[in-house]
């Protein structure tokens, strides 16, 4: 055996994920997600410290590891403001009490509102119809508006009836049927009253009254903090893994969105990879992120690209990691298509490794953290799983339910990938 082959056999003893190892990065990954998801975390969000607290947590991960700050210790922090609902919420129609996350969500930009409301049924021609607009908003005044707009997947009439929702809540409590399921998000602001989204039949157009109790809270500059550790490499160029830790939080003191899909698994995947890496000097300094403020507009990767603690010049490459918590039908690389190189090379390794179903690609989309940085024309790629749960920022998404399906198959390739980067 020539030393040359006794070289890329070595290679490639190390780099195949052995059972042994594929059975540590699926127990490791399971502790993460349980440890993200926990109520004790609040899902990350601005309720009770939640991303704090999470931020913290990580930090410790990074210390254990070994992995070196970046400054004086492993947060970079930022700030921005973001809309809370801290209290305990009611809603009820026509007396019945709706759960919440179940039953209604509140849109994020919600505002206050106390007490009962007879409704005022609308149709989009009351608001929509110029000659009607004016007595419809007249009537309005201390009562609630009760939307009836057909479905819809038309992006310009559903532009056109979101225009009307936000203008409807400077006027009174606005209340609607949810198109589909419940979801979620994060609103950096409130308008003055709430709008609620009822799910399923409770919601009728014989409704008489909505009695409310919804308190938000405006947090104007809440302190956030991305979680930064390196492993230096034998050169100067960065690689960048990315991660984003929040998640929606808490919407009342009932429900808890424990974001286990969205992304404990992607932090999981993205500590996974920083263990091996601590241990396995890489060829580049591998700088792993966990970011905050994703949900709430990208905001901490923004900050982490205009804070240029590392030069984009200097990034290599940028992979963003999040939803990674199935993998049925294999993955999805977003930007794949602006990176062909990068891409073909997790092509190849995939079908040499036989890992997963399909590697598919996909166009350039300003949709999580990679965004910032592709803005500043740094290679970058966002990977998430396909297949298995539907939970996606609803009250589902939960670690009891989440399958890490192939989790140690995507790890495998990842790992390989970020070593023979050139
Ligand atoms: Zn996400």
């Amino acid at each position: 055996m020539s030393l040359r082959t006794l070289a890329i056999l070595t290679l490639s003893w190390c780099l195949g994920a052995t059972a042994q190892e594929a059975d540590h990065v699926r127990g490791t990954a399971r502790k993460y997600v349980k440890n993200l998801t926990a109520p004790a975390l609040h899902g990350r969000g601005y309720v009770m410290n939640g991303d704090g607290l999470a931020a913290e947590w990580i930090a410790q991960q990074f210390v254990g590891m070994g992995l070196k700050p970046l400054k004086a210790d492993h947060f970079q922090p930022f700030q921005f403001n973001v809309n809370t609902f801290p209290d305990s919420m009611r809603v009820s129609l026509d007396g019945r009490s709706l759960t919440a996350g179940v039953d209604f969500i509140v849109d994020p930009a919600s505002g206050s509102a106390n007490g009962t409301f007879n409704l005022v049924h609308l149709t989009p021609a009351d608001v929509l119809d110029p000659a009607r607009r004016s007595m419809s908003m007249g009537v309005l005044s201390g009562h609630a508006a009760c939307l009836h707009f057909p479905a819809t997947t038309d992006a310009d009439t559903l532009r056109l009836y979101g225009e009307v929702e936000r203008e409807l809540m400077y006027f009174g409590p606005v209340v609607k049927q949810a198109q589909g399921k419940l979801t979620w998000g994060v609103a950096q602001e409130a308008r003055p009253f709430p709008l609620i989204e009822v799910a399923g039949a409770a919601l009728t157009d014989s409704t008489e009254s909505i009695t409310l109790n919804v308190r938000n809270v405006m947090r104007p500059r809440h302190e956030a903090r991305n979680v930064l550790g390196w492993v230096k490499g034998r050169s100067n160029k960065w690689v960048v893994v990315g991660a984003h830790y929040d998640h929606l939080g808490r919407m009342g003191s009932e429900a808890l969105f424990p974001g286990a899909n969205d992304n404990a698994s992607g932090v999981a995947m993205m500590l996974a990879l920083a263990e091996w890496f601590a241990k396995h000097k890489p060829k580049y300094n591998m700088l792993f992120v966990a970011f905050a403020g994703e949900e709430a507009g990208l905001v901490g990767s923004e900050w982490f690209m205009v804070d240029r603690l590392v030069q984009a010049s200097q990034i290599k490459l940028m992979l963003n990691l999040d939803i990674l918590g199935t993998g049925d039908d294999g993955i999805t690389v977003v930007n794949a298509t602006a990176q062909p190189k990068l891409f073909d090379q997790l092509v190849a390794i995939n079908g040499e490794r036989k890992l997963l179903a399909q590697v598919k690609a996909r166009g350039p989309a300003c949709n999580s953290d990679h965004c910032p940085f592709v803005k500043r024309n740094v290679p970058a790629l966002f990977v998430y799983t396909m297949g298995g749960i539907a939970a996606y920022h609803d009250v589902l998404d939960r670690e009891e339910t989440l399958p890490l399906t192939e989790f140690a198959d995507l790890y495998a390739l990842l790992k390989e990938f970020l070593t023979i980067l050139k």
